[in-house]
């Protein structure tokens, strides 16, 4: 399969500390200090509970996919790369990141399929994160 499109990703204020820590292949999210969960998309204040205090916390980079599908006809960019997979990260820490599962088998995805990030460089210096699968239906089946 083709390596997906990347681009640059655009920072805002309450991204920045995110695609900084993707750049170093760190997949690092928002956690409110007052109430403990996680935040997700990046926010200035925790949505639950409006607390502006927030600490940036390592993830583990493992997930199972959530839910998916397979475009077999992309757009732009990505014309010449179908089929791909666009999918719903759910990660072990909670949060569901909207993403793709790069896979040359695309076939073999499933709901709760074990994923593992990696991170696709975009640009001069940056990078996205992106997951793969891991385990006996993954990269490694024939
Ligand atoms: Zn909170």
């Amino acid at each position: 399969m083709p390596d997906l499109p990347t681009r640059p990703p655009r920072r805002t204020e309450e991204t920045a500390p995110f695609w900084d820590a993707c750049a170093q292949h760190r997949l690092v999210l928002p956690r409110c200090v007052t109430c403990t969960q996680l935040i997700w998309y990046p926010r200035r204040f925790c949505p639950a509970c409006g607390s502006t205090d927030i600490v940036w916390e390592q993830m583990s980079g493992n997930g199972s996919v959530y839910t998916f599908t397979v475009v077999r006809r992309g757009q732009g960019p990505y014309k010449d790369v179908a089929p791909y997979v666009l999918a719903y990260v759910e990660l072990d820490e909670g949060p569901r990141l909207l993403t793709n599962v790069v896979t040359d088998d695309v076939e073999s995805i499933r709901c709760g399929q074990r994923v593992r990030v990696r991170f696709d460089a975009a640009g001069d210096s940056d990078a996205i994160p992106r997951f793969e699968p891991v385990g006996t239906s993954g990269n490694d089946s024939v």
